[in-house]
């Protein structure tokens, strides 16, 4: 039987080593660490994130606000937004939550926050920071699948790892990290050839694409660890009786979709050695490393390390 590994385990694990380091920044600093959200216009899959960052920061004592634009701000409106963020002291991470409305300058917005202030890890600042091993925010979800290999014993050191997706968000930074625990680090993309060949060459597998159960047995080395980070939500029935194993329909049927990783979920548990299953894998990390991206940057802001 392979391993799963459980994020909502490691996540909670994370937030209970969060609590006394919230506690020193309020000794130290008179205040808590504090986060602020900018969520421009209706988008309600970003309402349902930001209400998950929001709730988590909240119930771990995390100073939070979030600044709702409606979808008609322009760019000037939302650098302004920004500026009033960096300049104010009680405030240490500014997460600009994406996508932004179309009319806007995305990139401008993003490269507006003080890199010290950026606890999502996007800042080409921190880019560098990371990329040459500084001390730095380093990108959330990537950062939460070090941390479950770590937690869970898994080795790095060595073992050839494959990386599906070249994304600045999950792909490039995935792959640097496992880089700096001695991984041997492929990256793969949409111009890869004979992709199935080259992930059965790995040890580690993670597969970040955005193509629900692409990823199946022939991509995958008989024992290999599979990390899956991808989420699509399948809603047409016929599409989900080809991914899911007949005794999950009855959940298709009640809920009328189920989520569904890049990896193909049976295939993965038959043919590795440890798999993160979706949900309940790397999803619930990304929160988690928020919330220690915060906090991190709290004891730089006021001088506790
Ligand atoms: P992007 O769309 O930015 O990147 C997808 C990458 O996959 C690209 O590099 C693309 O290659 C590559 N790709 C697409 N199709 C193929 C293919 N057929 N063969 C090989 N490579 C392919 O996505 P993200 O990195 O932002 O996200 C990836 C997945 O992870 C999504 O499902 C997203 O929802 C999920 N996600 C989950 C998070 C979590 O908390 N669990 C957080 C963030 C993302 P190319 O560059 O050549 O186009």
């Amino acid at each position: 039987m392979p391993l799963i590994l459980d994020g909502n385990f490691v996540r909670d694990q994370i937030k209970a080593e969060c609590r006394p380091l919230i506690e020193r920044v309020r000794q130290h600093a008179g205040r808590p660490p504090g986060l602020a959200v900018i969520l421009a216009g209706n988008d309600p899959a970003s309402e349902i994130y930001v209400r998950g960052k929001t709730k988590t920061a909240g119930d771990l004592g995390i100073y939070n606000e979030t600044i709702t634009p409606p979808a008609s701000v322009t760019t000037e409106e939302l650098l302004e937004m920004v500026r009033d963020l960096n300049a104010r002291p009680e405030i240490d991470g500014i997460l600009v939550q994406l996508p932004l409305p179309k009319q806007v300058d995305a990139q401008r917005v993003l490269l507006a926050v003080a890199p010290e202030k950026d606890v999502d890890g996007f800042h080409p600042c921190n880019v560098g920071l990371l990329s040459t091993g500084r001390p730095g925010p380093r990108p959330c979800t990537p950062n939460g699948v070090i941390q479950l290999l770590r937690r869970y014993q898994i080795p790095m050191e060595g073992k050839n790892a494959v990386v599906v997706g070249r994304s600045d968000i999950v792909g490039k930074p995935m792959a640097i990290l496992l880089l700096q625990e001695n991984a041997t680090v492929t990256i793969c993309h949409s111009k890869t050839v004979d992709l199935p060949g080259v992930c059965r060459r790995a040890d580690i597998l993670v597969a970040a694409i955005g193509r629900p159960a692409m990823i199946t047995a022939d991509y995958i080395k008989p024992g290999a660890v599979v990390i899956d980070v991808g989420q699509s939500r399948i809603v047409s029935r016929e599409q989900a009786e080809k991914i899911f194993a007949p005794e999950r329909m009855a959940d298709f049927d009640r809920r009328g979709s189920l989520l569904v990783g890049d990896v193909h979920p049976g295939d993965m548990a038959r043919v590795s050695s440890a798999y993160t299953p979706v949900p309940g894998g790397v999803g619930p990390l990304t929160i988690a490393m928020l919330m220690r991206n915060t906090i991190e940057s709290a004891e730089r802001r006021t001088g506790l390390c």
